[in-house]
């Protein structure tokens, strides 16, 4: 039997695992979310002595069923090597009460490269297993982070190319030196003279022009998304769940059977419901507590019932974390509504045009697992401080967030289960950021900030940023909005 993964919108469009990761959204709008809790034999004694790899190959292939051993494998080993910077991939630091899951040991430093740098490997795999031999063409707009680790799982993976747009005025100088100086002979960098929202907009017509589409088959190409509700992108962030778990067992900091809580930084919903998953299949969770920056719309959610997204949309130093439609939260209310299409697709219609929805007969039992809260723009610097007059260790303001709303979640409740933070970014992402918190000082400039890090935590600097002033800049394009279409077809000889 084979896992079918359904859309959250119509109840007859069920597909394969693979068959999900190719068309990554469903044609109906919908997201395509597993039926059923698949098997998975979590004796955590075995477990504890696991490599990142293994774990992952147990994981995925319960998810991802349709794949064989030997497709699996080589997806697995193709993602999980030197691009990180340590063999053990995911490192769990214990800090006074709580453990730091260190999501940021990718080429991009960020907990994104965890699932990016294996998606691109599925999506061919997928694409073969469908009998497409097209290739495949990733065409994304960024307002930075996204695109950027896009490119770093792309880059040379054989029968892709990687097109990525950004706005030339809207990103800072670290994040387009990041982008521009993206090596691999299939990555493409251009700029535009407009902005996120013009480039995103025209991005999106493209996928949808018939013509365009037609002339890309014709040379046998098609294009692809790697947005984060890809099953590809979701499934690959259980497995850091289940191999956190292992190593507090294998710390001796828990028992095999104990409780832990996980605390998610929260944007849109994914890694946090990544962490719902790795539950469902046995890893014994107490709490999953989903944390927001300022736009603290899932707080509401999860104390009153009431999803609103008419607010203002405030910009925070937790950038990653702006957002006010939370796109995977669809699959856990699909869950929460005892797997029914109609009712989601009920709710979902009403947040498109009224900006809301109220949930009712929401299943308790998954409500209940989970707790939320949200921190300000002070107390987020407040914690980088706290943590760092403890602990020596300095987080970065995504972490933070987390950080915070674990620690007033504990106070408040008393509640005393080992907690994990899902440490999401590194501090060298966020430079100025986190030596300001530390300092009460701003730095003034992006690589000043860098060296004062290095200085105040002892951390290596990274190789995403070491040399970046220096690296050569391969990337010079930069067009009007209006010619995006033409660079896009020139790239590709089409
Ligand atoms: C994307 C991102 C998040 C939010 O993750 P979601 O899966 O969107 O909830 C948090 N922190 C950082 C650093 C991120 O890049």
């Amino acid at each position: 039997m084979t896992l079918v993964y359904q859309s959250t919108r119509d109840e007859n469009n069920k597909v394969t695992a693979s068959q999900a990761i190719l068309q990554g959204l469903a044609t109906d709008g919908g997201l395509f979310t597993p039926l059923t809790t698949p098997q998975v034999d979590l004796d955590f004694d075995q477990l504890k002595d696991a490599s990142y790899q293994e774990v992952a190959k147990l994981v995925l292939s319960a998810f991802l069923d349709d794949f064989t051993e030997e497709e699996l494998d080589y997806c697995i080993n193709n993602a999980y090597d030197s691009k990180f910077d340590t063999p053990v991939i995911a490192p769990v630091v214990k800090l006074g009460n709580q453990y730091n899951l260190e999501l940021f040991h990718g080429s991009t430093i960020a907990f994104k490269d965890m699932a990016l740098s294996i998606l691109p490997y599925l999506l061919t795999t997928s694409a073969k297993k469908q009998g497409v031999d097209n290739k495949i063409v990733i065409l994304t707009a960024t307002s930075g982070d996204t695109g950027k680790a896009a490119m770093a799982g792309f880059a040379d993976v054989p029968g892709t190319e990687i097109i990525v747009f950004y706005p030339k005025d809207g990103v800072s100088k670290i994040q387009e030196l990041q982008m521009t100086t993206q090596v691999g002979d299939n990555t493409h960098v251009i700029a535009i003279d407009g902005n996120f929202d013009d480039a995103q907009t025209d991005v999106k017509r493209m996928f949808n022009d018939e013509d365009l589409r037609a002339k890309l088959l014709a040379n046998k190409t098609q294009f692809s998304s790697a947005n984060s509700m890809n099953v590809g992108r979701l499934v690959p962030q259980v497995v850091y769940y289940v191999y956190a778990y292992a190593q507090l067992v294998k710390s001796g900091d828990i028992q095999n059977g104990d409780k832990v809580n996980f605390t998610v930084p929260t944007g849109n919903f994914g890694n946090i419901l990544a962490a719902y998953y790795a539950k469902a299949i046995g890893v014994p969770v107490g709490k999953l507590i989903c944390a927001s920056n300022e736009n603290n719309v899932l707080t509401d959610f999860f104390t009153t019932g009431t999803y609103d997204k008419k607010r203002d949309f405030k910009v925070t130093t937790s950038p990653s974390m702006d957002i006010l439609v939370s796109s995977n939260l669809e699959r856990l209310i699909f869950h929460l509504l005892g797997n029914s299409a109609a009712k989601t697709k009920e709710l979902m219609e009403s947040l498109a045009s009224a900006g809301e929805y109220t949930l009712t007969d929401a299943d308790q039992d998954i409500l209940n697992l989970f707790a939320a809260g949200f921190a300000t723009e002070e107390e987020t610097a407040a914690e980088i401080k706290r943590v760092y007059d403890q602990s020596n260790y300095i987080e970065d303001p995504h972490t933070a967030v987390a950080s915070a709303v674990y620690t007033s979640y504990a106070e408040r409740t008393g509640d005393n289960t080992p907690t994990v933070i899902a440490s999401t970014a590194s501090p060298y992402k966020f430079p100025r950021v986190a030596v300001a918190a530390v300092t009460g000082k701003d730095s003034g400039d992006d690589f000043k900030a860098v060296e004062e890090l290095h200085e105040l935590s002892g951390v290596a600097i990274p190789a995403a940023v070491n040399g970046l002033e220096t690296a050569e800049v391969r990337h010079k394009t930069v067009v009007a909005t209006a010619d995006m279409q033409k660079a896009v077809e020139d790239y590709l000889g089409l």
